[in-house]
This record gives structure tokens, C-alpha cells and sequence, in this order.
């Protein structure tokens, strides 16, 4: 998905990286006691993170 954004928007998956980087350091510690996703391994509060819920709901995974 992030790849196919690539194509059409050079840069946007660095700049995501970015800011997922910043994010990270601000929840560190909140995300410390959170489930990961059983899928992904995305700190998730829940088995499954949003996307994944997602996908699984529409029968993708
Ligand atoms: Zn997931």
C-alpha cells in the first residue's frame, strides 16, 4: 500500500518514516504495555491492530 503511494508521491514514504519516527519517540512509553498485533506486530491495544481488523473483516487475511 505505502509503495503504491510511492509511485504517485516521491518521497511521501520517506517523509512517513519521518513522522512515524517522531510519533515514536512521543508514545514510547505509552505504547510500552500495549498487545501487539498478532499479525503485524503493531503495538495494538487489542489482538489485532486497526488494519489488520480491518482486513480481517474484509476477508483478506
Ligand atoms: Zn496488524
Amino acid at each position: 500500500m505505502i509503495n503504491g503511494y510511492e509511485v504517485n508521491h516521491p518521497g511521501s514514504k520517506y517523509a512517513l518514516m519521518r513522522g512515524f519516527e517522531k510519533i515514536s519517540d512521543t508514545v514510547k512509553v505509552e505504547t510500552c504495555d500495549l498487545l501487539g498485533c498478532e499479525v503485524c506486530g503493531a503495538p495494538s491495544g487489542d489482538r489485532l491492530c486497526k488494519s489488520c481488523n480491518l482486513l480481517k473483516q474484509i476477508k483478506l487475511i
